[in-house]
């Protein structure tokens, strides 16, 4: 998809390095994987993913990739329905919608900025990040209805 390839791996390779970290070729192809379908995959679902280009790549070093590029801020780890971690290289503030009918997780891109306003938070507490988390049916699943 477009030519990200490049700019991608210059990226990583500075992030990784901002944070001590080695950039390797595994390291890279994780990180192309989860760019690549942006559907917030479970460690399990980015290992069957990266063996496709990447045979004998093991679920261990399918955890340190993921675990290195969440230490250097490239992806973020999302937890939308308390089961397994799920991964998200969409670092803009952003919210999830999760399909209770297929279980895909999709972005949702609303101004947070704005909500905040109208958010009332009791007196004292001054809170930082906002988390929302959206349920229902995504548009392929709302069809069939
Ligand atoms: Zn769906
Ligand atoms: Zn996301």
């Amino acid at each position: 998809m477009r030519d990200q390839g490049n700019q991608c791996s210059e990226q990583l390779g500075e992030r990784l390095a901002a944070r001590g970290l080695r950039p390797t070729v595994q390291r890279e192809h994780v990180y192309r994987v989860l760019l690549q379908d942006r559907d917030h995959p479970t460690a399990e679902q980015v290992f069957m993913r990266a063996k496709k280009g990447m045979p004998d790549i093991s679920m261990a070093t399918v955890y340190n990739c993921l675990d290195a590029l969440v230490k250097c801020g490239l992806v973020k780890e999302v937890n939308v329905d308390r089961a397994a971690m799920r991964y998200c290289p969409n670092m803009h503030e952003h919210w999830h919608f999760r399909c209770d009918n297929c279980g895909a997780v999709y972005d949702i891109d609303l101004p947070p900025s704005r909500l905040r306003l109208e958010l009332k938070v009791p007196k004292g507490f001054q809170p930082k990040t906002y988390e929302i988390s959206m349920r229902g049916a995504c548009p392929n699943c709302a069809q069939d209805n």
